[in-house]
């Protein structure tokens, strides 16, 4: 069996930045389970992983386009402490989520200054090259209720 579409595919991976710096890693703990072609995991690691089979390690570096996106330096807001309803106490790193024309974005507490609060809306990772060594340790079909919701049931995925 080979990685392709609508199959549940199980990894163990380490992520390091372009200083050789380890961001992530799944070693020593549970590999990661992702649905491959429903954009569970960011799309150059999904490109890269396309056709691999059980047993096989790649060493993927992915430029942000096809990672987290580029970093851009509009993609801020600045609000006051009182739109952010709900949360009592605002932290510097602290993900907030609201709800735009866009759909629900999700932005990370950069700056307060008083009753002012600076949000930054790039992924804490965007701008970034990302190194991965990838060893696939699974792959099966999916469900059919998989399938429906789009994202991996049981151990390592979602229960509900
Ligand atoms: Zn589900």
């Amino acid at each position: 069996m080979m990685i392709e579409n609508k199959k549940v595919v199980s990894i163990q991976y380490v992520l390091t930045n372009s200083d050789g710096q380890e961001i992530d890693s799944s070693v020593g703990k549970d590999p990661l389970l992702y649905m491959h072609g429903y954009k569970n995991i960011i799309p150059g690691l999904e490109e890269a992983l396309f056709g691999k089979q059980v047993g096989q390690k790649i060493t993927v570096s992915i430029p942000p386009e096809k990672a987290y996106g580029v970093f851009d330096e509009n993609n801020k807001l600045q609000v006051n402490k009182d739109q952010l309803e709900g949360i009592d106490e605002v932290k510097l790193g602290m993900e907030i989520q609201t709800r735009t024309k866009e759909g629900v974005q999700l932005y990370r507490v950069e700056k307060v200054f008083g009753d002012t609060v600076i949000l930054n809306g790039n992924h804490a990772l965007a701008g970034q090259t990302l190194n991965f060594d990838v060893e696939v340790m699974d792959i099966r079909d999916a469900s059919d209720e998989e399938l429906e919701h789009g994202h991996v049931h049981g151990p390592g995925g979602h229960h509900h």
